[in-house]
């Protein structure tokens, strides 16, 4: 299964991955970066896998990220 990364201590919130996937990212109101949904912390960095149907959105997530910090592995 496709596997999303997410380098969330980078993150500076500006909505982006939310825009492409909002089933996938909110910005957190109390730090104001974006949490991946039912992502595992791993040392600061969030894992999540996710199925084929999803992965365009996020992969446009990634392509978007202005700090480059969301990776997708397929
Ligand atoms: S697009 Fe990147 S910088 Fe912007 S909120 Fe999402 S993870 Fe953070």
């Amino acid at each position: 299964m496709p596997k999303i990364i997410h380098y969330r201590n980078k993150c500076i919130g500006c909505n982006s991955c939310v825009e492409h996937a909002p089933s996938f990212w909110n910005i957190n109101k109390h730090d104001g970066k974006s949490d991946l949904h039912g992502a595992k912390n791993k040392n600061g960095v969030f894992v999540t896998e996710i199925t084929m149907l999803d992965l365009e959105k996020n992969k446009k997530a990634a392509k978007d990220c202005p700090v480059r910090i969301i990776k997708v592995e397929e």
